[in-house]
């Protein structure tokens, strides 16, 4: 073990609970280079799908979206971070995740000890609900056969459900997302394969809203349960849960 690395990741993390998710640098953990294995096949799948949502308009939200947002990300990557729909942000760059919830995932992702590049970063949704609307049930109805694509296609080990409607239109429950998050649960994609781990916690913009350490807390809790799962040096924090 690499004790000074094991120090600065502690200092690291100490500040991440006392100043908001303030990682320094990059904590590079123990993650097995096999973890990310190359897989052309994976890229080349993933490409026609994001081709077909491009061009998709099989619900009222491909009338009024700037850009599609199909998801970026490691083809081959380990974890899957799932959210609910695109904002204001995303609907402008074609991206996942690139407003302020998406700089505290970043965040939160290298304080596991990865880049955004190692995970891949996709949405139940993929156009924009106008006025950041809760997705409609018909729009989930047509668009999530892209993201079990997605799920189907890359295989991963983990899938994190961010906020509570990414959750439970996974899980097909109406649970809280305090019931859902902080333990794996079992997922099965649309094909059958599982079951995939899968672990609920709060979406960036809840913790953003509801900026508390108890908050906090119980992400970095439920993220580190998630590196555990795939062999990563955890570092500790300094408090202890709630
Ligand atoms: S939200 Fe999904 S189903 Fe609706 S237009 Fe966009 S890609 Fe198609």
């Amino acid at each position: 073990m690499d004790t000074k690395k094991v120090i600065r990741q502690h200092k690291e993390m100490n500040e991440f609970f006392s100043g908001g998710f303030t990682v320094k640098g990059a904590p590079r953990t123990a993650v097995p280079q096999t973890v990310f294995p190359h897989n052309d096949t994976n890229k080349a799948e993933l490409a026609k799908i994001a081709a077909e949502v491009a061009h998709c308009c099989c619900c009222g939200l491909g009338k009024t979206r700037k850009n599609a947002v199909p998801g970026e990300g490691n083809p081959n990557a380990q974890i899957i971070f799932v959210g609910e729909a695109p904002g204001a942000d995303e609907d402008e760059q074609g991206r996942p995740f690139v407003g302020r919830s998406g700089q505290l995932l970043d965040k939160i992702i290298v304080a596991m000890g990865l880049q955004r590049q190692e995970v891949f970063i996709c949405n139940v949704i993929k156009c924009r609900p106008p006025d950041n609307r809760d997705p409609k049930p018909d729009e989930i109805i047509n668009c999530i056969h892209f993201l079990e694509t997605q799920l189907e296609i890359i295989k991963p080990e983990i899938i994190v459900a961010l906020g509570a409607h990414a959750a439970r239109t996974l899980l097909k429950t109406n649970d809280a997302i305090g019931q859902l998050r902080g333990k794996f649960l079992e997922y099965y994609t649309a094909s059958g394969y599982g079951p995939i781990k899968f672990m609920a916690t709060y979406h960036p913009s809840y913790l953003l809203r509801n900026y508390s350490d108890d908050n906090r807390r119980r992400v970095w809790e439920d993220m580190q349960k998630v590196m555990r799962e795939l062999g990563m040096l955890v570092p500790k924090s300094s408090k202890k849960s709630s």
